[in-house]
């Protein structure tokens, strides 16, 4: 009657009284009967007519459920239900975010697994799952949990690195797994080797791109060593090269000659009417102002870098200078490996260390001329005093000159 079937005769009449089971009736269907007797004279009357409606066992809950993570997905599987011929309604939970119980849209209609997947990897979920017939849902099943995470994510490579002023640019190849993209980050971790660092320091930001500009944290002329990892939740892997850089240190414009005896004893009158003269370009420094380019002649056979009141007189250009203040920390930087701190800081050459100490030197006398007297007639005393090796002449074993 469901089906809005009219009445059929049965093919085979029942032969005793007074009962007959149907079978092969499909549940759910509301069937009309109704009989009549038969016998050679003719058939009688019908009865009258009943109805009923078929129906499956109410079924059983399934069993045995169990949830295996993948990245972004789960795959379960469980024990049937005892009651044949059920669907199977999955229940799941984002308990990471106290999400309630959620029945999926579909139900599964074969036994016993199921994929899922579009979740978010390292939220923790739940699942439990009922079977399901015309006659109703079961009970649960047991509920299982399981945390969905991407795979462990594969080393950058390939690590490169350029120094600036104040800076250094890294760039490096990605290694990540395509084309699903895993949610992965890149560390940065430095350490300081000029001052004796061994423990690396990881920048405190994650970053999304290949490549990275170290701005912070750069102390300018020292050496730094950098590495690169890669992290996603499923762990951190380091790319194999480490580099080295020395980033430059910014030319200061504002300061100027500050030692009082030098203004008063005329030395840096004479330095300044030298590079006016010549028409040098100066710079400030830190202590001393740096003129490039030409020093003045020296009676001492050679042209050579050479300090006058507060005026160093470097002997070639502003880059040639950064490059060889650049070379000295490399240099230091040997001798720290090979031997200590120490050597490294007393043995390396300085060059702008040397020539304050000649600053120094012509601060002491009330005329320059006394001054430029006595280191005519004795220049290793006062080129002893300002360090032979951080004036570059000499050099100590297994560094070389700049
Ligand atoms: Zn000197």
């Amino acid at each position: 009657m469901t089906a809005g079937q009219s009445f059929q005769k049965l093919p085979y009449p029942v032969t005793t009284c007074c009962s007959f089971t149907a079978k092969l009736l499909a549940n759910g269907h509301t069937y009309e009967w109704r009989i009549r007797a038969t016998n050679i004279a003719g058939a009688s009357g019908y009865s009258n007519t009943v109805s009923a409606r078929p129906m499956p066992p109410f079924p059983s809950a399934p069993s045995g459920l169990t949830a295996t993570a993948k990245s972004r997905g789960v795959a379960l599987t469980w024990t049937a239900s005892s009651t044949p011929n059920v669907w199977y309604l999955i229940y799941q939970r984002d308990v990471t975010t106290g999400q309630s119980w959620q029945k999926l849209p579909y139900p599964v209609t074969t036994c016993c697994s199921f994929s899922g997947d579009l979740l978010i990897n390292g939220h923790t979920y739940e699942w439990k799952i009922a079977a399901t017939n015309l006659s109703g849902v079961s009970g649960f099943s047991n509920t299982v949990r399981a945390r969905p995470m991407p795979p462990a994510p594969k080393a950058p490579s390939g690590l490169f690195s350029s120094a600036g002023v104040n800076r250094v640019m890294l760039n490096w190849w990605r290694n990540d797994d395509v084309p699903e993209p895993v949610d992965a980050w890149y560390n940065i971790y430095y350490r300081n080797v000029s001052d004796g660092q061994t423990s690396w320091t990881k920048y405190p930001a994650s970053i999304l791109g290949n490549s990275f500009t170290f701005y912070d944290y750069l102390t300018p002329l020292r050496a730094y060593e950098f590495r690169v990892s890669v992290q996603n939740l499923s762990g951190e892997a380091f790319a194999t090269t480490i580099r080295q850089e020395i980033p430059y240190r910014p030319v200061p414009y504002t300061n100027g000659p500050k030692r009082g005896k030098n203004t008063t004893n005329g030395s840096n009158v004479l330095a300044l009417g030298y590079a006016l003269n010549n028409r040098l370009q100066c710079r400030g420094d830190w202590f001393q102002t740096i003129c490039y380019g030409k020093p003045p002649p020296t009676k001492l056979g050679r042209s050579q870098s050479m300090t006058v009141g507060d005026y160093l007189f470097y002997i070639s250009g502003p880059e040639s200078l950064e490059e060889e203040l650049v070379c000295e920390v490399q240099q230091r930087l040997i001798l720290r490996r090979r031997y200590d701190a120490a050597t490294a800081a007393d043995k390396g050459p300085d060059l702008l260390w040397h020539e304050q100490v000649h600053s120094m030197q012509w601060n002491r006398y009330d005329n320059w001329q006394t001054f430029v007297g006595l280191y005519l007639a004795d220049p290793d005393r006062f080129e002893s005093e300002a360090n032979l090796y951080w004036g570059g002449y000499r050099v100590y074993p297994g560094a070389s000159r700049c």
